[in-house]
C-alpha cells in the first residue's frame, strides 16, 4: 500500500471469554507501538454481514494484510475471499504442523488430487496472511510473527513496485496520476458494532472441483451458480443454524463451517488431522458420513414442516470411490455423537 505500512486486523472472538479478550487486548496494545503497522479491530469475521462497517473496512484495504482470527487460517482466508477480499494466501511458520504417520504419507502420495477451480475473484496483487489466535496463549509469538511478515511484505512491495515501473508507460509515471483511491476511514466504535451470530457454508475453491453435489443435496436454496456455472453460496442466511450436512457430502472436503466443533468441518488443514488409530466410528456403532448428512438434512426439513427424504435425494456415494479423507477419529466420534442426537 502507498503508506508503506501493512494492515493488521484483529478479529475478536464472539462472546466475552476473558482469556481471549486479554490476548486480543495485549496484542493490540503491543501493535499500537509498532512502527509500520496500521491496526484495526473488527468483530468475529464469520458474523460480519455485507453492510457491517467492519466488512466495508476490510473491503477497502488496498494492500497486504494480516488477519488474526479465532478461526483456522484456511477458513479465514476463504471467508475473506467469499466477501470479495482477495489476494494471495501468505504462508506462516506459526501454523502448527501435525506430524503425519508413514501410512498417511503413502495414501496422500497415491491420491491424485484434482486441482480446485480457484477463486473467481480478480483480486489486487497483494498477500493476505491469516493467523489462528487459538494456536498460542501468549501475544508475544504473534507480535514476532507480524514483525517477520511486515519485513516480508516490505520486500514484496519493493518487488511489485519495480515490476510496475518496468511495465508502466513513462508518461503516466511523470504525470503522477493517482493509482489508488484513498481508503475511507471508519471510527473504531463503528468497526466494533456487535453483529448477530450467523451460520453458513464457506467454499474452499482451491479444493472445489465444481461437481455440484452440494447444490443437488441442499434442499434449502443455499447454493447457486454464477454466470459461468460455478458453484457459489448464494443465500447464506437460508442455511440451517448448526447443521453441517453438506460438508459431509462434498467429496473434496471443500465445504467449511468455520464455527463447527469438529476441526475437519471447521477448516483444519486437510490431511493433517489424524492421530488416533482406533476406528471410533465403528466402536460406537456409527454410520457413514452420507447417512449422517441425510439425517441432518431430514431433521431440518421436518423442522420446516416438510417431508423427510432420507437418502432418496442427491446422496451419491462418491466417498466410496475416493481414498480416505481427512476426518480423524475424533471427528468420527463427534459425527457419531451427532448422529445419535445425544
Ligand atoms: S460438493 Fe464440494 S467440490 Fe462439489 S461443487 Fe460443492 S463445494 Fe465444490
Ligand atoms: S448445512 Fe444444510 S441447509 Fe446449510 S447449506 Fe448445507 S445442506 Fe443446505
Amino acid at each position: 500500500m502507498s503508506s508503506g505500512k501493512i494492515t493488521v486486523v484483529i478479529s475478536q472472538a464472539p462472546g466475552k471469554n476473558p482469556a481471549k479478550r486479554a490476548l486480543e487486548e495485549n496484542l493490540a496494545a503491543s501493535l499500537l507501538l509498532e512502527p509500520g503497522i496500521e491496526l484495526s479491530i473488527v468483530p468475529h469475521l464469520y458474523d460480519l454481514g455485507p453492510d457491517h462497517t467492519g466488512r466495508l473496512f476490510l473491503e477497502s484495504v488496498p494492500g497486504d494484510m494480516v488477519v488474526l482470527a479465532w478461526l483456522f487460517p484456511r477458513a479465514a482466508y476463504w471467508l475473506l475471499d467469499r466477501d470479495g477480499i482477495a489476494g494471495t494466501e501468505g504462508q506462516s511458520p506459526l501454523h502448527p504442523v501435525v506430524p503425519k504417520d508413514e501410512d498417511e504419507d503413502e495414501k496422500e502420495d497415491q491420491a491424485v488430487k484434482a486441482p480446485g477451480i480457484g477463486s473467481a475473484l480478480e483480486g489486487p496483487k497483494r498477500t493476505i496472511w491469516c493467523l489462528d489466535l487459538r494456536d498460542h496463549a501468549g501475544h508475544q509469538v504473534y507480535l514476532e510473527e507480524i514483525r517477520r511478515i511486515s519485513a516480508e511484505a516490505a520486500l514484496l512491495r519493493k518487488a511489485r513496485l519495480a515490476q510496475k515501473q518496468t511495465n508502466q508507460p513513462v508518461a503516466v509515471i511523470s504525470l503522477g496520476l493517482p493509482t489508488q483511491k484513498p481508503a475511507p476511514s471508519y471510527t473504531p466504535e463503528s468497526l466494533l458494532e456487535t453483529p448477530g451470530r450467523r451460520w453458513y457454508p464457506v467454499i474452499d475453491y482451491s479444493r472445489c472441483t465444481n461437481c455440484l453435489e452440494c447444490l443437488d443435496f441442499c434442499l434449502f436454496g443455499v447454493y447457486g451458480v454464477d454466470g459461468l456455472d460455478r458453484i457459489l453460496v448464494e443465500n447464506q442466511d437460508s442455511c440451517k443454524k448448526g447443521c453441517p450436512a453438506c460438508s459431509r457430502v462434498c467429496p473434496e472436503q471443500a465445504i467449511i463451517f468455520p464455527d463447527y466443533k469438529s476441526p475437519a468441518i471447521a477448516g483444519a488443514p486437510v490431511g493433517n488431522i489424524s492421530g488416533l488409530k482406533i476406528d471410533l466410528s465403528k466402536l460406537f456403532g456409527g454410520e457413514d458420513a452420507m447417512v449422517v448428512a441425510a439425517k441432518e438434512r431430514d431433521r431440518e426439513l421436518v423442522r420446516d414442516g416438510r417431508e423427510a427424504v432420507g437418502q432418496t435425494v442427491a446422496v451419491k456415494r462418491r466417498h466410496a470411490e475416493k481414498p480416505a479423507g481427512p476426518k480423524d477419529d475424533l471427528d468420527g466420534l463427534l459425527d457419531t455423537l451427532d448422529s445419535l442426537d445425544i
